[in-house]
């Protein structure tokens, strides 16, 4: 059996991270697929060994919060009967792969993935977060997404092999795909990037067969609740769902399986639009404008109350809004146009050309003509 994360790992099934309310348990569905089967039991397991409370988070991962340390074994036992956790602890550590939740059957981003978690073995160790990007649909959608080593889609129609954080890669023959990826982790293992952490930050020159000139291909627009091509989107407003929502989502007669995005969205593949009780619906929704960790009591490290606050806000804030329990600011996915920052039981508030300091509750209510 596996140990906890410590802070900064990355969780996983095997080594859940110690949050306020619980352990806190991530699940990686293959290809961000859950069948209805297991979408169900996922939210089954999260009634009956969590506090029913699942995250959706920026890496297209489930989260079961809110776990006791007793029950946690079991609760992994049933993860791997559902095949939604590896047995072996080091394949699910290495199997930190992001796809296109656009993919379609046998495309080439379920090829290239699909044969990626058959070689994972074949991978050195890797610092926790370092992860993998197969967005290698006809259009990217994923290139404001984290991921270290990455397959995308170039403008002239074929696949670049490209390291995050340089802006072009190089073409990768078709087939070859995998062997490109497993080779630049073990150049980066093998050269320093262990210590560095992530190939964004990590300097050193990449090697011959590593280096181009060919861009990835101009990304899709953002994706909103609604159609798309492969099912229904409805936000999820924080990054956070009941079970119980989830369960009725996926209980539609017509809904066959559920894909998670990294953009707060979930698509059900056969569903109905329509409006469903927590999730977003209308594309202008003002949650959807938001960012708002956990807080307080969830998160150890909060002193305030920061999603019932944020949704009072929100409606009365123009562009992005960010709520933070603390000055760690986890939840940020871009800049913001207004931020609060938890502090010592008060909020300090930047925004709109202005700064005001230890806010109370009321007063940042007022403040936005919202009390
Ligand atoms: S920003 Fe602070 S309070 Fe919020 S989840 Fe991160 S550590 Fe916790």
């Amino acid at each position: 059996m596996s140990g906890f994360a410590i802070r900064g790992w990355c969780p996983d099934a095997w080594h859940p991270m110690v949050a306020g309310d619980g352990l806190l348990v991530r699940v990686r569905p293959r290809l961000g697929r859950l069948d209805r089967d297991q979408a169900l039991g996922l939210c089954d397991a999260a009634l009956t060994f969590g506090n029913g409370l699942i995250d959706l988070t920026s890496r297209a991962n489930f989260q079961l919060r809110g776990v006791s340390e007793v029950v946690w074994p079991a609760l992994v036992e049933r993860l791997v009967e559902l095949e939604l956790v590896e047995a072996d602890p080091v394949r699910e550590i290495k199997r930190n792969i992001l796809v296109s939740p656009l993919w379609q059957d046998a495309d080439d981003t379920v090829r290239i993935a699909t044969e990626l978690i058959a070689r994972i073995a074949e991978l050195p160790e890797l610092p926790g977060k370092a992860g993998f990007v197969i967005d290698a649909g006809p259009v990217p959608v994923l290139l404001g997404e984290a991921g270290d080593f990455r397959i995308e889609r170039a403008a002239s129609g074929g696949l670049i092999l490209r390291a995050q954080g340089r802006t072009s890669g190089v073409d990768v023959p078709p087939g070859t795909e995998v062997d490109r990826l497993i080779a630049m982790a073990r150049w980066f293992a093998e050269n320093g990037g262990l210590d560095v952490g992530r190939m964004s930050r990590f300097a050193a020159e990449l090697p011959d067969w590593a280096q181009g000139s060919v861009k990835p291909a101009p990304a899709a627009g953002a994706f909103r609740p609604g159609p798309t091509p492969t099912g229904a989107a409805w936000g999820v407003p924080f990054g956070q769902v009941s079970a119980l929502a989830l369960a009725r989502l996926i209980s539609d007669p017509a809904a066959t399986a559920l894909r998670a995005t990294p953009w707060r969205l979930l698509i059900v593949e056969g569903a109905t639009f329509a409006p469903v009780e927590e999730l977003v619906d209308d594309p202008q929704d003002p949650l959807l404008r938001v960012d708002a960790c956990p807080g307080a009591p969830s998160c150890p490290q909060a002193s305030v109350e920061t999603r019932e606050l944020a949704r009072g806000i929100a409606p009365q804030v123009t562009g992005r809004l960010h709520v933070s329990g603390c000055a760690k600011l986890c939840a940020a996915t871009g800049r913001a146009d207004v931020t609060l920052t938890g502090r010592e039981g008060r909020y300090d508030f930047s925004g709109e050309g202005r700064e005001r300091l230890a806010l109370g509750r009321d007063e940042v209510l007022a403040l936005f003509g919202a009390g």
